[in-house]
């Protein structure tokens, strides 16, 4: 049995200076401090896999193996991945458009953040770790913890001390140990690099080792043929570090340079929370890097990024791809989010929820046409999150009247 996948790494490339890294050792950050980025070999690649081949597969991401890292099938860390599916929003969508809801709440763990983590796991597994830390408001921890379990991996994770319980319960329970913090996701990133040059921890926060990315990456390949190699007029993301929205751009990249699509690209919309927009203000000031944003608070714990260190990188697609940064406030989210759940029967998480009210929003303004097809992404599975109580209470002793119920 042949346990080598094809793979076509050839180098790792600084995202800001271009400084080329060697494959196959352990990178962070590049010396300049910014995101590294995997190369590939692109005509070999090409010449690996067809379509056809393609789409004769099952195992959700992990279909796209030649556009991975990953280099000996023993280290690809499964948990039962799906192809998500893309939901229509048929009674909320405008007459004569199309909305989309690609539902990434069922992944493993229930969020895409699976398919990075998946993928710094087993990068981590192949280049000899044995032990991953990161901090986490939620979801990246989870995954972190199932996919280092699976892989016999430890992992240390850190929380700030509001994130919700479910989350910290959900990484403790899969196999990680979780500390909570008195301080916010910054003063767990900075245990986390103290412990790592303090007890040799691996850092697998955000954008700080390389193959995150790659992982993200998946969900631009996977869309594109859903679609059948026609990506739509427009992505809506919500934007924390930007991990997904870098990955898509270098997805739709990388097939229009095997020919797989063409040069047309969707508008990329870096949705944010009002209370936690540092993206949209640098967006709108004109800047190609993003201030810390003070005093982040939102509902939405998964987008509460002050300082994104790929900022540059999603203004950078936003702004090739003809779209915008857009903020919207946490009335606006909740609402949306009830607003798509009783009319369509689809529970988003408020990520998910601020990318629809983000739309009804650039609808409105015009940055958006209703003729437009366009997907939201839903990152989560809207169950991990609080719901409104329900108080309404029935007396099975009492007197019922049926016909008012
Ligand atoms: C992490 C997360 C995001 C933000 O993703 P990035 O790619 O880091 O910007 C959005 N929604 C949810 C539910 C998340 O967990």
């Amino acid at each position: 049995m042949n346990d080598e996948l094809p793979t076509f790494v050839t180098h790792l490339e600084c995202s800001a200076t271009g400084a080329s890294y060697e494959a196959d050792r352990v990178h962070g950050l590049s010396d300049a401090g910014k995101p590294l980025l995997v190369r590939y070999d692109l005509d070999a690649l090409a010449r690996s896999i067809d379509k056809e081949t393609l789409a004769q597969r099952d195992g959700g991401f992990w279909r796209y193996r030649e556009f991975l890292p990953v280099r000996r099938a023993e280290n690809v860390i499964r948990l039962g991945e799906v192809v998500t599916p893309i939901i229509r929003l048929s009674r909320l969508e405008p007459d004569g458009g199309e909305l989309l809801v690609k539902d990434e709440g069922r992944l493993p763990t229930g969020s895409f953040k699976a398919r990075g983590l998946a993928l710094a796991v087993s990068m981590a597994k192949e280049l000899g770790l044995a032990h991953l830390a990161m901090p986490t408001n939620g979801n990246a921890g989870a995954a972190l913890a199932a996919y280092a379990a699976q892989a016999g991996l430890r992992s240390t994770v850190f929380c700030p001390d509001d994130t919700p319980e479910v989350n910290v319960s959900e990484i403790e329970l899969q196999g990680a140990t979780v500390y909570r913090v008195n301080g916010l996701i910054n003063d767990c990133g900075k245990l986390v690099s103290e412990g790592t040059a303090a007890a040799g921890w691996f850092d697998c926060s955000t954008l700080k080792e390389p193959y995150r990315i790659e992982g993200k990456k998946t969900m631009g390949l996977e869309l594109a043929e859903q679609l059948a190699w026609e990506l739509p007029d427009a992505i809506f993301y919500p934007t924390g570090g930007g991990t997904g929205l870098i990955g898509m751009w270098k997805a739709f990249a990388e097939l229009e340079a095997i020919g797989w699509i063409g040069s047309k690209r969707p508008k990329m919309v870096a949705v944010q929370a009002s209370g936690c927009a540092p993206i949209v203000k640098a967006y709108e000031a004109g800047e190609e890097h993003a201030e810390l944003w003070a005093d982040a608070h939102t509902v939405a714990a998964g987008i509460r990024v002050p300082a994104a260190i790929g900022d540059f990188l999603i203004l950078r697609a936003v702004r090739e791809s003809g779209g915008f940064a857009i903020a919207v406030p946490d009335e606006a989210i909740l609402t949306a989010r009830d607003e798509v759940a009783r009319s369509e029967g689809l529970l988003l998480c408020p990520e998910g929820a601020a990318t629809y009210a983000a739309y009804k929003r650039a609808l409105d303004d015009g940055r958006i046409a209703p003729h437009e097809r366009t997907v939201l992404y839903n990152c989560a599975t809207g169950l991990k999150y609080p719901m409104p109580p329900v108080t309404q209470f029935l007396d099975k002793n009492g007197p019922i009247d049926f016909a008012a119920l």
